[in-house]
């Protein structure tokens, strides 16, 4: 096996939050290295995602009743401080994403134009261009990430496992890139996988 140190965080997963820590990170003036099993755009649950990002964004909502809702659909199996923390966090994060390109559907006034779905009591779901709304905001997003210089992204790179010292703390990435492992330590392993619906029998996301 080889071994290599890296001099900052190592982000395991290309998703749209693996390369959007990667972009946080860089710009706080971390050293980034993503590693990922396949080329940027495919292989992962982002660029598959269809509908829209759902948010408190108008003057009737609120991420309370955004909370709300989310526990009410959930019928017993959603986690009120997960609720409450993913729906406060939702309005900034889709003013994030709209800051790096991503081309939100907007209105007359520039608002984002939002939909009626599913559960929602309110129209909540911010639009991109039809039903390609993950491949159009991560496009967005790896455009970002190849023009930053501080983010290294190996696109032939799978996770294996991981390193960890003597106390049991994780200290690095044990990956293969080309058939050959690789053991990286690093600063900081950031494990953004994604993978939640291989929990389940049936599921319409990639394999891996
Ligand atoms: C068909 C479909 C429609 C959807 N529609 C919507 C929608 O309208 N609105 C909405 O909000 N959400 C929607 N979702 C859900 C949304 O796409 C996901 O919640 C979100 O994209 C997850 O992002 P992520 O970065 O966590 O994971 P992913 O985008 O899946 O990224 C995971 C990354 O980890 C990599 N990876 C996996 N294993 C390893 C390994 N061992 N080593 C290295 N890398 C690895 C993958 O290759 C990938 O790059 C939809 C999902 C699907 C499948």
């Amino acid at each position: 096996m080889s071994r290599m140190r890296h001099e900052g965080p190592v982000i395991v997963g290309a998703g749209l939050a693996g390369l959007s820590a990667a972009l946080e990170a860089a710009r706080a003036g971390a050293r980034v290295l993503v590693v990922t099993p396949e080329p940027l755009l495919s292989g992962c649950s982002s660029a598959w995602a269809q509908g829209g990002m759902a948010a408190a964004l108008t003057a009737v909502d609120s991420a309370e009743l955004h909370a709300k809702d989310t526990l009410a659909a959930g019928a017993g199996l959603v986690e009120p401080g997960a609720a409450q923390a993913l729906t406060e966090a939702g309005r900034e994060t889709v003013e994030w994403l709209a800051a790096q390109g991503a081309p939100f559907d907007r209105d007359a006034d520039g608002g984002f134009v939002v939909s009626l779905e599913a559960a929602h009591s309110v129209a909540r779901v911010a639009r991109v261009g039809g039903d390609g709304a993950g491949r159009a905001i991560l496009s967005a997003v790896v455009a970002a990430v190849r023009a930053e210089t501080m983010i290294e992204v190996w696109e032939d790179a799978r996770l294996k496992g991981l390193s960890q010292d003597e106390a049991g703390r994780v200290v690095g990435a044990v990956v293969e890139r080309g058939g050959r492992p690789v053991e990286i330590t690093a600063t900081a392993v950031v494990l953004a996988t994604g993978g939640a619906g291989g929990l389940f029998a049936a599921t319409t996301t990639p394999s891996a």
